[in-house]
């Protein structure tokens, strides 16, 4: 009799710990394995710039699955090792333990690691970065009452982090290059509102600002802007984006984009090996282009794609990108990708922190759902968009038209 297959994971995160649980529940009987670089068992990253920076969550709620699941579900999990090489004649991979482990089937999900500035100070004490739970850690440890954060980077992780800051009681500076923040993933309304929001809650917000250098004596003082000014601070959090963990797949000659490029089953060029959350360029049907994700949402489809392409499964449908991120009070959903916007419609109430942002393309499909505080929205927009409504724009304004109506429209 055959031996039964082996799959082998590459990172025991999000995407990781899912494909481990699809196989299983997809009935793959075979050998599973997961590599993790981290000391933990999969866990979810969300909550690390909101609910655990404020102490509202534990281990155990941050845990993508209890302990047991792992032994009960006769999933090896190898914690604190690192994959260092593919070897694809002989389908095996090492890792830096020193084993050389065989696979059938190889699934990469390697994610993303906090993307670093070249600027002189990045080694000094309190210059933190926010990704894995270690970090969250040393930024919770930063902040309280009288400490003062410094966030370089008004994206979506520094701006939650500067919201759980002032929390928590810390005064929290945001310094962004550009001249709004969110400017890489919202539109304008959406930035403006923000900015409007996080400056009511005494955040600091510094625009077009420039990070020349960061000063200190060992431990972070200050961040020098471009114009001369220092911002002085207890603590630096850097969040500019985030790079794939992709040096993996490129060693072993896979093809690379900015991301691992896979189908829409996960595939690699390589029909045994996959590749599936943050690490990878993807296709995204509604669109026709490819993109590299960052969201929870992402790394459970491929996931799912690559557990059912593995167990010989119909391909999952493919869905609809979307992404959340909670600030304050306000919880801010987002369905598909704003590609060619020619218009923005908005639906309810900007300055009453309720409203949904409609982006249409020019022949008026909706192309993506901005929603603050605003579920309805979201859940309609996302049915929208998965079947590429055109939709009047009076009739997205008008609060009068129910979103049950304009999705059955
Ligand atoms: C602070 C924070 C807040 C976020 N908030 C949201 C949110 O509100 N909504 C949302 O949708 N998304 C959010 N995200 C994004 C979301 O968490 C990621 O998209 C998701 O974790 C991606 O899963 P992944 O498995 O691809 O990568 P990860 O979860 O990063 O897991 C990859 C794992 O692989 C390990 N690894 C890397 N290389 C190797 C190797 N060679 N060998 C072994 N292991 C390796 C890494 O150490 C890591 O543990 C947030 C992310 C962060 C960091």
């Amino acid at each position: 009799m055959p031996a039964a297959p082996r799959v082998v994971i590459a990172g025991a995160g999000h995407a990781g710990g899912s494909a481990a649980a699809f196989l299983r529940q997809m009935g793959f009987a075979g050998d599973i394995v997961i590599i993790g670089q981290e000391p933990l068992p999969p866990y979810q990253r969300p909550p690390l710039s909101k609910a655990w920076l404020k102490g509202e969550a534990d281990a155990a709620t941050l845990a993508l699955k209890p302990a047991a699941f792992y032994p009960d579900a006769n999933i090896d999990l190898r914690l604190n090792a690192t994959v260092t090489a593919i070897g694809r004649a002989a389908k095996t991979v090492t890792t830096d333990t020193g084993e050389t482990i065989p696979y059938d089937h190889l699934i990469l999900a390697t994610g993303a690691r906090a993307r670093r500035l070249p600027i002189p100070g990045m080694q000094l004490g309190n210059m933190l970065e926010l990704r894995t739970a270690a970090d969250a850690d040393k930024l919770k440890a930063a902040l309280g009452p009288g400490k003062r954060l410094a966030v370089i980077g008004g994206g979506y992780i520094g701006l939650e982090a500067a919201a759980s800051a002032r929390a928590l009681g810390a005064d929290a500076t945001v310094i962004e290059r550009e001249p709004r923040v969110l400017a890489r993933v919202a539109c304008e309304i959406l930035s403006d509102f923000f900015q409007s929001f996080h400056r009511a809650q005494g955040v600091t917000i510094e625009l077009n600002a420039g990070v020349e250098a960061l000063v200190g004596d060992g431990t972070i003082k200050g961040v020098r802007l471009s114009d001369g000014r220092l911002i002085p601070c207890d603590a630096a959090l850097v969040g500019v984006g985030a790079v794939p963990n992709e040096e993996l797949a490129k060693d072993a000659g896979l093809a690379c984009e900015g991301g691992i490029v896979v189908d829409l089953a996960a595939r690699t060029a390589d029909p045994s090996i996959y590749a599936i959350g943050d690490c990878t360029h993807r296709p995204l049907p509604l669109y026709g282009r490819m993109m590299r994700l960052e969201s929870v949402p992402n790394a459970l489809e491929q996931a799912r794609q690559a557990a059912a392409d593995i167990c010989g499964k119909p391909a999952p449908m493919p869905e609809v990108p979307w992404f959340w991120s909670d600030q304050y009070d306000l919880r801010l959903q987002i369905a598909g990708i704003p590609f060619d916007t020619a218009e923005i419609v908005v639906r309810g109430d900007v300055a009453a922190g309720k409203f949904a942002l409609f982006h249409l393309s020019a022949d008026g499909t909706v192309q993506a759902v901005e929603a603050v505080n605003a579920s309805t929205e979201f859940m309609g927009g996302r049915r929208i968009i998965q079947r590429r409504k055109k939709l009047a724009r009076e009739r997205i304004a008008d609060m009068a038209v129910s979103m049950q109506e304009l999705a059955a429209s």
